[in-house]
Order: structure tokens, then sequence, then C-alpha cells
């Protein structure tokens, strides 16, 4: 059996691993497909590309978009989207320029609370267009103002601590809109861990393609409900390990393997959605 990895990060946003690093353990665990979805970026697809081709391993590009309904955070990831696509590309920015923004904030509040950090130490440990916490948690440690990330999150970080901001999101339908527009398919991330079931016929009204049903945080019953959900509504099913490379304990990636044939009906549908429309001609 042929198995793929459908959702992995690196360096180009909250992971530990360089798209390098995560194709060599790719290999290592005989992955034959794999798909980086990366939050709210598409900085490293075209290096993650490389390096599956000289390894062998199909890519699919991909990203993870933050987005909500009925307020609820939701992700949507997007597979097989046109990473060059104007409308993705300006879009994208805006979003990492409101997580740039949403870093000096965060800075601006730890020096209200007498914590030194500085926005240009951020910057330069993210060393990408989409940074977040995790790199405010990391410049923390670094700079020797918390022992460990897990004192960064705890005393500064978390929801309703001093320095944590709000995150912007678009709509769920913006952003399955915003997937389709670049050729790719929308797929609502690891629904066990938002729990929020109420808010699936909406955005399947709303266009989205499939449902990650496999997820290292869901159990076997978490499973097998959306498979049961992915049957009803008509869902292409999708699975992933969400491994962020070192930064969520362990490395995740070969914890959930997707059989290859998920992909190729991912596929089928990519360019179902792209086929150009032939107009019936009676002249
Ligand atoms: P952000 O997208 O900037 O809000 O950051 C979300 C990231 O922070 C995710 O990768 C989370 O896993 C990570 N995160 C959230 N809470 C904690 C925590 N208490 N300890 C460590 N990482 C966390
Ligand atoms: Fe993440
Ligand atoms: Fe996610
Ligand atoms: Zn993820």
């Amino acid at each position: 059996m042929n198995y793929a990895d459908l959702h992995l990060h690196t360096q180009f946003s909250d992971g530990t691993y360089s798209p390098e690093e995560l194709v060599t353990h790719a290999q290592r665990y005989g992955l034959v497909a794999l798909a980086l979805t990366d939050h709210d970026t598409v900085e490293g697809c075209a290096r993650c590309a490389i390096a599956c081709k000289q390894a062998g391993i199909e890519f699919v590009p991909g990203t993870e978009l933050t987005a909500e309904q009925d307020g609820h955070e939701l992700h949507i990831l997007g597979y097989f989207i046109d990473t060059l696509n104007d409308k993705l590309l300006v879009e994208i920015a805006q979003f990492q320029n409101v997580r740039q923004n949403r870093i000096r904030e965060m800075v601006a509040r730890l020096k209200q609370n007498h914590v030194p950090l500085e926005a240009e130490a951020v910057f330069e440990l993210a060393r990408c267009r989409s940074p977040g916490r995790p790199h405010v948690a990391r410049a923390l440690v670094q700079a020797g103002l918390c022992s460990s990330l897990d004192e960064a999150f705890e005393r500064f970080l978390k929801k309703n601590r001093p320095a944590w901001v709000p995150k912007f999101k678009i709509s769920a339908s913006d952003a399955i809109d915003l997937v389709h527009q670049a050729g790719g398919v929308a797929v609502l991330a690891h629904p066990g861990l938002n729990r929020c079931d109420e808010v699936i016929p909406g955005i399947v009204e709303a266009g989205l393609d499939g449902i990650e049903c496999f997820h290292t945080k869901h159990s076997t019953s978490t499973s097998e409900h959306y498979l049961n959900i992915a049957d009803r509504f008509g869902l292409l099913i999708t699975g992933g390990s969400d491994c962020h490379g070192m930064s969520k304990g362990r490395p995740l990636i070969g914890s959930v393997k997707l059989p290859y044939q998920n992909v190729e009906k991912l596929r089928a549908r990519a360019l179902e959605r792209n086929r150009p429309l032939t107009v019936p001609s009676n002249s």
C-alpha cells in the first residue's frame, strides 16, 4: 500500500524543519506523496517541490488558511493550488502583513508588562513571512526572558494572558473561494479539534470539497465520525499528521498515513474544477 501525509508544516510558518529536512523524514517513512500546508503562506512550496522531485516523492502544493465561521476558528486546507496565482499571493500577503503587525502588538504589550523584547528579534528568529506566537515564545527564551516555551505561553501568550492578541481570520467561505480561484480544492482541517460540526453544512454549501478525517489528534472513533460525515455530505477524505517538526513535543510525520488513492481523488477534483467549460455550439 502507498501512503501520503497531507498536513505538514515547516520553518515557513510554525514548524521547525526546513522543506529539505521534511522531505528527508518523509523518505524515511516511505511516503509516496506529501503536501506542505504552512499557515497562511505558500513560501516553502517551491523549495519543497524541488526536494520532493529529488527524492521521488509526489508534491502537493498546499496551505492552511486561518478562517472563521459563526465565531468558531476553522482551518481551511487548500490543495493543488497554483502557488503563483496573483489573487492568492495578494491575499496571503495581506494576511502576512496582519500577522507581522500582530507580532509588533504582542511585543508592545510585553513591554507594557516590563518584558523588553524587540519585534526585530522575533522577525530575525522567524525569518518567514508568516510569523506567530511560537516565534515570540522562542524569542523570549532566546533573550533569557523566559526559561521555556511553556512558560512563555503560560505567562504571556495564551488566550487572555497579557500579551495575547487575537488573530485575523477570513470567513470560511472567502477562504474556500480563494482556494478555488487558485485552482485548488478546499478541505476542512482537523474538525475533531474544533468540534463545531454545526458549521459543516454551511461550509459545504460554500463549496467545501473535503474533510480531514485522519489527524494525529483524532481518535479512531473521531475519524469514524468524520468518515460518516464525509459520506453524508459527499466530501472527499484527507488526512495528515500536522507535523510541526520538533515544536509540538515530537515530530509527528509518519504518524498518520493516508492511502494514496485519496490523493488521486483530490487531484481528480482539482482537474475537474479547472476543466474549461465547453460551450455547446448549435450553429
Ligand atoms: P498563532 O497562530 O500565532 O496563534 O500560534 C499558534 C501556534 O502556537 C500553534 O502552533 C500552537 O501549537 C502554538 N501554541 C498554542 N498554545 C501553546 C502552548 N500553550 N504551548 C506551546 N505552543 C502553543
Ligand atoms: Fe501550526
Ligand atoms: Fe490547523
Ligand atoms: Zn496545521
